[in-house]
């Protein structure tokens, strides 16, 4: 099992009962009422509870008299000591198991809290460019780049910037640089976008969520071709 829980009584006071009869050897004036607060703990807290619990000892016969054969003169005598007793303060103690667990629920909370908003604002983004694209919007992509139709001569994973508008063409400008793999900051700023320029087509971005060059030297299967990963306005 996980969780055991651990309980202690803790002596914390003890009372003669000067005119009580023990039940055992019939003799009086030897039965000591110990009250005890109970502790528990389950690993993870410790708690101090404020509940009581009594026993009565004979100290002539050395037995104990259990609670259920206690006469209601030593009922009354329990239950107005355990009103009065000097009980410690109830608390609780968190361990840190208990502590490490509500950490560990803390950072996936805000994880969780921080993607939800990231990726509420990335779609808003992306929802707002492909409705209506403009000069600036911003897409990090991955692309190839086809200048024979043997092979595909170089790919990489970068930028690209809407640098202008004609009708239903997109003038796209790369990024400086043209292979994006460390975890540098990237500074999105205009001046940063002075790489190839290339024309795509609005209606396919705003359909098919691409860009991709169209007819370079008036051939199809020429050109950059790409996917998006995020949208930027
Ligand atoms: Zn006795």
């Amino acid at each position: 099992m996980f969780i055991t829980i651990i309980n202690t009584y803790q002596p914390i006071q003890e009372i003669p009962l000067k005119n009580q009869q023990c039940l055992n050897c019939k003799k009086s004036g030897n039965l000591i009422m110990i009250l005890y607060q109970l502790h528990t703990n389950n690993g993870f807290i410790y708690k101090v509870s404020k509940k009581v619990t009594g026993a009565i000892h004979c100290e002539s016969c050395s037995t104990d008299i259990p609670a259920i054969k206690w006469t209601n003169d030593i009922e009354a005598i329990f239950t107005a000591a355990k009103k009065q007793a000097p009980i410690e303060k109830p608390t609780k103690i968190y361990k840190w198991p208990f502590k490490f667990l509500m950490i560990v629920i803390g950072i996936i909370a805000i994880s969780i809290l921080y993607f939800s908003v990231d990726s509420y604002l990335s779609n808003s983004n992306k929802k707002n460019i492909l409705k209506n694209p403009k000069v600036g919007n911003m897409f990090n992509i991955h692309y190839m780049e086809r200048t024979s139709l043997q092979k595909y001569n170089t790919q990489g994973f970068t930028w690209v910037r809407i640098k202008e508008i004609k009708k239903d063409t997109l003038i796209m400008q790369f990024y400086k640089d043209l292979n994006i793999t460390s975890k540098a900051s990237v500074d999105l700023s205009e001046h940063n976008f002075n790489g190839s320029i290339f024309n795509a087509k609005k209606n396919s971005l705003q359909t098919e969520e691409k860009i991709d060059e169209f007819p370079r030297n008036g051939n199809d299967y020429l050109g950059f071709q790409s996917t998006i990963y995020k949208y930027k306005e």
